[in-house]
């Protein structure tokens, strides 16, 4: 503290402090647990992308600033994936920018499109940068709660963290200026229907809002799942500012290679906040997610085949262990309720749990306003190779003895 005992750290980003993933991470490493907590990938993504980094940086191919908005080569990558799995156009010069990493682009959008005051509906619980982020734009965050609803009594469609579309329309107002949603969604697993999201369309163009959407784990849908862009559907494309991570979809989460698509109105109010930011970041590597986007639809099949065996083993080892198991529909996250091991509170567990088990993972409370409704609920990622995920379900055994 200064002498004016007044602290250094501003009042927007008090309550912010370490982010939960460095804070558990660290722990991983002093205790030596395997690392269920963080979600990253404990191998790299393909050969021939990192291969296409090395080329890059030995051509001199990024190695000084990239254009402000991208280099070319990525940003027509972009707008290519978009109609290739999608249909969606977008002009590579005036409808895409390249970000660091989807962290990046959600802060510029939050910073270049509210003004102070105005408020934010997230889903709650919501990725950790999204408070941060609206609060260092001045706005004001309106969580509105997922919740696990009820499953069919048959067992065949299992429980959901679901959203209340009443409570959505409820949670606009007059001040309202923006919705963020995120699909697949992180940390619950839970993928928007096409139904919900026709919904939450409907209420963003009879309210005029705004739309972020984070849709970083695009291509980790499973069983009949189904990601379907918000910008796709009727009256968004005009609002909606799309976010997509080459960290997630080709497991090279240190790149920091992210994107925006938008109309140009958007993303050039998005550019404009971003330049000051970080201006530009990751040069040889924008060139190598360029070839990784266009790989052919095996390498997409092959890594959802993947990770959706990786997903059925960490969810059967977490029932064994006595967890209940919410079967995420996508993302690489597991969200479980501690409740039937007789425990309550998940950041007493969290912590405890390197000791007692060797593993570490996320307390899903840290994502929530209303802390009491996620205090049951801990996170685990699947993103790790079978081996340490058949040690971990072992480890975590112990639990239910
Ligand atoms: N959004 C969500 C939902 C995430 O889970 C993450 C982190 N994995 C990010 C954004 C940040 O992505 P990046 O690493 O590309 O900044
Ligand atoms: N998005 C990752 C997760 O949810 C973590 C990224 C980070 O550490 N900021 O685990």
């Amino acid at each position: 503290m200064t002498s004016s005992a007044r602290p250094f750290l501003n009042r927007r980003l008090a309550e912010f402090g370490t982010t939960i993933f460095a804070e558990m991470s660290a722990l991983a490493m002093s205790t030596g647990s395997i690392n269920l907590g963080q979600g990253f990938p404990d191998t790299d993504g393909p050969e021939e992308i990192r291969e296409a980094a090395v080329r890059a940086l030995r051509d001199g191919r990024g190695n000084q600033y990239p254009p402000g908005p991208g280099v070319p080569e990525l940003r027509t990558a972009i707008a290519a994936h978009q109609k290739r799995h999608y249909g969606l156009s977008y002009d590579p010069d005036t409808e895409v920018l390249v970000t660091a990493g989807a962290t990046e682009a959600i802060a510029a959008a939050l910073l270049a499109l509210l003004e102070p005051g105005d408020e934010v509906i997230a889903l709650e619980p919501y990725y950790d940068s999204y408070a941060a982020s609206i609060a260092m734009a001045g706005g004001t965050r309106v969580p509105v709660t997922l919740r696990p609803d009820e499953g069919t009594h048959d067992g065949l469609s299992p429980q959901r963290f679901r959203l209340d579309l009443d409570e959505l329309r409820d949670a606009v107002t007059g001040r309202t200026r923006l919705l963020l949603i995120n699909t697949p969604h992180n940390p619950t697993g839970t993928v928007l229907t096409r139904a919900e999201l026709t919904e939450i369309a409907r209420i963003a163009v009879e309210r005029d809002l705004l739309v972020v959407t984070d849709e970083v784990y695009e291509h980790l849908v499973f069983d009949d799942a189904e990601h379907v862009p918000l910008a796709g559907l009727p009256g968004m494309r005009e609002r909606t500012v799309t976010i997509g991570s080459a960290g997630k979809t080709f497991s090279f989460t240190g790149w920091k290679v992210g994107w925006v698509t938008a109309p140009p109105a958007l993303v050039s109010a998005v550019r404009s906040a971003k330049q000051f930011l970080t201006y530009v970041a990751s040069g040889p590597f924008q060139y190598a997610v360029a070839e990784a986007l266009a790989l052919p639809d095996a390498y997409f099949e092959t890594f959802r085949a993947d990770m959706l065996r990786k997903r059925d083993l960490l969810a059967a080892g977490l029932t064994e262990a006595g967890f209940k198991v919410f079967r995420p529909a996508g993302t690489y996250f597991i969200t479980t309720d501690i409740r039937p091991l007789g425990e309550t509170d998940g950041f007493a567990f969290c912590r405890a749990l390197p000791e007692r088990a060797g593993v570490v993972a996320i307390p899903n409370a840290v994502f929530y306003d209303h802390r009491e409704q996620g205090a049951p609920f801990v996170r685990f990622a699947f993103c790790k190779t079978t081996d340490v995920l058949h040690e971990a379900t072992g480890r975590l055994r112990r639990l239910a003895s």
